[in-house]
């Protein structure tokens, strides 16, 4: 079963195509899925890593909406969800919403990964969550309140 490609960050799937033509790698593979024109491996070694890391999982990028995503096989679920390939510009604002905009707000890493990848994937958005999630200033604030805490007790 297909989930419904929801977007849902706020985007409009012409706002999110312009961006992901704008991203130097993912316009690229958009543009190329979009003629059914697989680049060679020959191009793809004078790309950035990230252009082939995408390229691998070419069979998994499908354009729904005229934007680009990678359909997703959930592990746990029968079901299959569109996740959206997230242009360079955005990261920033997705991992930040990942991270912050649940109620419970200010998940960790793996809770943080596992409601973006839902919803999103990138090349390299593992060490984006990774990155973003030890270089919190509230999560490290609250952190140190507690390691402070804990000493005043002892
Ligand atoms: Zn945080």
């Amino acid at each position: 079963m297909l989930a419904s490609g929801n977007t849902s960050c706020g985007y409009s799937p012409q706002q999110l195509r312009s961006m992901q033509l704008d991203d130097d790698c993912i316009g690229q593979i958009l543009r190329a899925k979009e003629q059914e024109q697989q680049p060679s491996t020959n191009f793809a070694k004078s790309q950035p890593i990230s252009f082939r890391r995408l390229l691998q999982q070419w069979d998994q990028l499908i354009i729904h909406d005229g934007v680009l995503y990678r359909l997703f096989h959930h592990h746990s679920k029968e079901q299959i969800s569109l996740q959206l390939i997230v242009p360079t510009v955005l990261r920033e604002e997705i991992v930040k919403q990942m991270h912050e905009g649940v109620a419970s707000g200010h998940l960790g890493q793996d809770k943080t990964l596992h409601h973006l990848k839902e919803r999103f994937y990138w090349p390299g958005h593992y060490n984006d969550v990774r990155d973003w999630c030890q270089t919190c200033a509230t999560c490290a604030s609250n952190t140190l309140f507690k390691v402070t805490t804990r000493f005043n007790i002892s």
